[in-house]
């Protein structure tokens, strides 16, 4: 049977209740006290397109009549950033308005990144995957998405926001390369990262700090303790379809075994992620989709995103991929299906 994917055109407080309301009805169970994760992306600074707290409210006030255990929640990045440690991820998702919510705000893989657990899969790429410890320990995810184009993706919807999103840093790391960090030029040596490093990856060769890429595991905390930058990120260690299949793959491990409901926000449709600031709009407001099937809901958002823009991909424009690749795959693996029903509210 194909999945139910409702829309509609208006975002506004009753539209996003109708949308959520109706794909909670589809046989989604959830108790009274529930562990409900609302994955969410509380925005990096300079950056004003991420679902508003605003536009969450309606999804916990409905929540709140059926659940008392609910939290938002997002896992820090891999870059350095506002959203590189618990701190500073918390400071501001509080600069962002998220504290007016009046809900818990937890930082799923903890003050350094590390908190995680491994999810087993069996899948072509991981048997296992790195998933944040809250998301992994609760029973039902509500994950609320901004429909936007990506460099590497071309498009993120649901499937990049519980992928990528829920992967602690070393899965962060994972997912973006086949290769382990290295030390770059910035170094000034000051011998924070072997400290930290839990398998002594790291030395001083002669006054130089190296990593030694057979002992590195990829946890990437020596990411997150350089204060200097100078350990650079593998961005390019797997080309953009790896990528997405890693993250399809993470996205599977997120919700494996939970409940789940995916609302996204397809207005303010900008070139780039919600970790950069703000990028340019590259495509006209399209409205709200609900479903409790990931890859129904990105491909309903794809084809409605063409349907405003006269059958023209404007996420291909911007970025000169086809990120469809991420819905093919995610159907291959089982994560959901391609094929829907609309039903517009
Ligand atoms: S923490 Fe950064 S600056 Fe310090 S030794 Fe390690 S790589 Fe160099
Ligand atoms: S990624 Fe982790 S294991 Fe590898 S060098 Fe950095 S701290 Fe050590």
């Amino acid at each position: 049977m194909k999945p139910n994917v409702y829309f509609s055109e208006q975002v506004d407080s009753r539209s996003i209740e109708d949308v959520f309301g109706r794909a909670l009805r589809d046989g989604v169970k959830i108790g009274r006290e529930s562990r409900v994760a609302i994955k969410v992306h509380f925005g990096e600074r300079g950056n004003t397109r991420f679902v508003s707290p605003g536009n969450l409210q309606p999804i916990i006030g409905s929540l709140g009549k059926i659940n008392g255990n609910l939290f938002l929640t997002d896992a820090n990045t891999l870059y350095r950033g506002m959203r590189l440690n618990a701190t500073d991820h918390l400071k501001i998702a509080k600069e962002h308005g998220f504290d007016r919510l009046k809900t818990k705000i937890v930082i799923a893989d903890g003050e350094k990144g590390d908190e995680e657990v491994d999810v087993e899969i069996g899948k072509t790429i991981f048997s296992k995957v790195k998933i944040a410890k809250a998301v992994a320990e609760s029973d039902v995810l509500i994950a609320v998405s901004h429909f936007k184009g990506h460099m590497l993706f071309s498009f993120g919807g649901a499937i990049k926001n519980i992928g990528m999103g829920c992967g602690s840093r070393a899965g962060k790391l994972e997912m973006h390369s086949k290769i382990k960090p290295s030390v770059s030029t910035n170094c000034v040596e000051c011998g924070r990262c072997i400290e930290h490093c839990p398998v002594e990856a790291i030395s001083d060769e002669s006054g130089k700090t190296r990593i030694n890429q057979v002992k590195c595991i990829g946890c990437a905390g020596c990411i997150a303790v350089c204060e200097s930058e100078a350990i650079d990120i593998p961005w390019h260690g797997a080309t953009s379809r790896e990528c997405m299949e890693r993250c399809v793959e993470y996205a599977f491990g997120a919700v494996r075994g939970k409940e789940r409901v995916f609302v996204t926000f397809i207005h303010h449709i900008t070139s780039d992620c919600d970790c950069m600031p703000d990028s340019r709009v590259i495509g006209d407001d399209v409205g709200i989709v609900s479903s409790t099937d990931p890859v129904a809901c990105d491909q309903a958002a794809y084809d409605l995103v063409l349907r405003k823009h006269g059958g023209r991909d404007i996420f291909k424009a911007a970025h000169g991929m086809d990120g469809r690749h991420q819905l093919a795959y995610a159907e291959r693996i089982g994560l959901g299906k391609r094929a829907y029903t609309l039903i517009e509210l």
